[in-house]
C-alpha cells in the first residue's frame, strides 16, 4: 500500500468522545466515538466513510483539537498530543495539523480581501516576514492552488469567487503554515460537480508533491474509491472496517460495507450494484447497547452480536473488520463484486 511502509505522522489510539446532553433530570449520553484507532502517514490519503451522524465528523474535529477527547490518545510524531497544556505547543500543533472545512464561504470572512486571509495565518504563526517577502509567499500560494492571475485573485473578496475557487484559498489558507497533515471534512460536498474533481485533483498533487498526509472524511464512497490510497467505514460511532481503497470497494468484509456499496446509484453508467436488502436507520447513539450497533439493520446478525462489540479481526491483506462473523461465529458470505460509479464531475 502507498507509502505506508514508514512511520505514522499522526496516530488516533482508543480514541472516544461522549457527549453530555438535556436537562439535570434527564441527562442523556451521546456516545459519538468510540474507540477509534487508525494512523495517517505522509504521502498517504486516508478516508473515512459513512452516513450523516456516524461520528466521522467528530473525529476530525478531535484531532484537529478543537474537541477535547472523552479518552484515548493522539500522538503526533511520536507526542501525546492531549497531554499538551500550553498555548504554544498547541499553536504548533495546529500549524502542522491544518483543517479543510466543508462550507468555503462561511469559513472565509466576508468583509476581507483574499490577501488579508492568507496573511493572517502567516501572521499568527509568525511567518509574516517582509512587507515584500509576505507578498511574494502570498502570490506563491495562490499559484499553488491554480488561483492565476495571482494579483487579481489577491485583491477579490470572498463573494467574487466560485465555490470551488473559495474551497481552493481556504487550501491556500491551511498551506501558508506549511502542514504536514491536512484533515478534510466533506471538502467537495458543497461544490458544484463539475468542479469537485478539480479540487480532489489539487489535494492529489499536493499529497504527491509535498508528502502531505491526507484524513479525508466523505459520505461519497465513490469519491473515496478516487482520491484515498485507504478507506475506513464508520457506523454509529464504531469504525468497523479498513482496507485499500480499491480492495474494499471490490470486495467489502462488513455486511454495513456491503450496503453501503449496494446502496450506490448507477443508473446512467451500467454500472453493477449487489442486491443486498436495505432497511432500518442508524440508531440513537443515546440508546446503544453493549453489542455491535449494525445489528437492528444486519441480515446476518447472531445471538453473540448482541452481548459486546466485535473485536478487531485482521485480515490477509493488510485489511482488518470487527464483525463476528470473521471471529468463527457464522459463515462470512462473499461480497461478490459491487461496483460503485466514478466521483461525480468525472469527465
Ligand atoms: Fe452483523 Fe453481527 Fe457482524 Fe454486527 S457483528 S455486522 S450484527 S454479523
Amino acid at each position: 500500500m502507498k507509502s505506508k511502509n514508514q512511520a505514522p505522522i499522526l496516530e488516533a489510539v482508543d480514541l472516544t468522545k461522549h457527549f453530555h446532553v438535556g436537562s439535570f433530570f434527564s441527562r442523556r449520553i451521546v456516545k459519538a466515538v468510540q474507540d477509534a484507532s487508525f494512523r495517517l502517514y505522509p504521502g498517504h490519503v486516508t478516508a473515512l466513510v459513512g452516513e450523516s451522524g456516524s461520528g466521522k465528523s467528530t473525529v476530525i474535529r478531535m484531532l484537529a483539537r478543537l474537541y477535547e477527547p472523552t479518552s484515548g490518545r493522539i500522538i503526533f510524531k511520536g507526542q501525546d498530543t492531549t497531554e499538551i497544556r500550553s498555548r504554544s505547543q498547541m499553536l504548533q500543533y495546529r500549524s502542522e495539523v491544518q483543517m479543510i472545512f466543508q462550507d468555503p464561504f462561511s469559513s472565509l470572512n466576508p468583509v476581507h480581501n483574499i490577501t488579508h486571509h492568507l496573511r493572517r495565518p502567516l501572521a499568527i504563526h509568525g511567518k509574516l516576514g517582509s512587507r515584500a517577502e509576505s507578498k511574494d509567499r502570498i502570490h506563491a500560494l495562490l499559484k499553488r492552488v491554480a488561483l492565476t492571475p495571482v494579483e487579481e485573485f489577491a485583491a477579490k473578496y470572498p463573494h467574487q469567487l466560485s465555490g470551488g475557487q473559495r474551497q481552493r484559498v481556504a487550501i491556500a489558507r491551511a498551506l501558508a503554515v506549511e502542514p504536514e497533515v491536512m484533515l478534510a471534512d466533506e471538502p467537495v460536498s458543497m461544490l458544484d460537480v463539475s468542479i469537485r474533481l478539480g479540487i480532489l485533483n489539487l489535494m492529489a498533487q499536493l499529497r504527491d508533491e509535498q508528502r502531505i498526509a491526507f484524513l479525508y472524511v466523505t459520505h461519497d464512497i465513490a469519491s473515496a474509491r478516487y482520491f484515498a490510497d485507504e478507506t475506513m467505514v464508520m457506523y454509529a460511532g464504531h469504525i468497523v472496517e479498513g482496507a485499500e481503497s480499491e480492495q474494499l470497494i471490490r470486495d467489502p468484509k462488513h455486511p454495513y460495507t456491503q450496503m453501503l456499496l449496494a446502496s450506490v446509484p448507477d443508473p446512467a453508467r451500467g454500472l453493477r450494484t449487489q442486491e443486498i436488502e436495505i432497511r432500518g436507520e442508524i440508531p440513537d447513539l443515546t440508546k446503544l447497547g453493549p453489542g455491535c450497533p449494525f445489528a437492528p439493520r444486519c441480515n446476518r446478525a447472531m445471538d453473540v452480536c448482541n452481548t459486546a462489540m466485535p473485536g478487531r479481526t485482521e485480515l490477509p491483506g493488510d485489511r482488518w473488520v470487527r464483525c463476528y462473523l470473521y471471529e468463527g461465529y457464522g459463515a462470512a458470505k462473499p461480497a461478490g463484486e459491487p461496483v460503485v460509479a466514478a466521483p461525480q464531475g468525472t469527465p
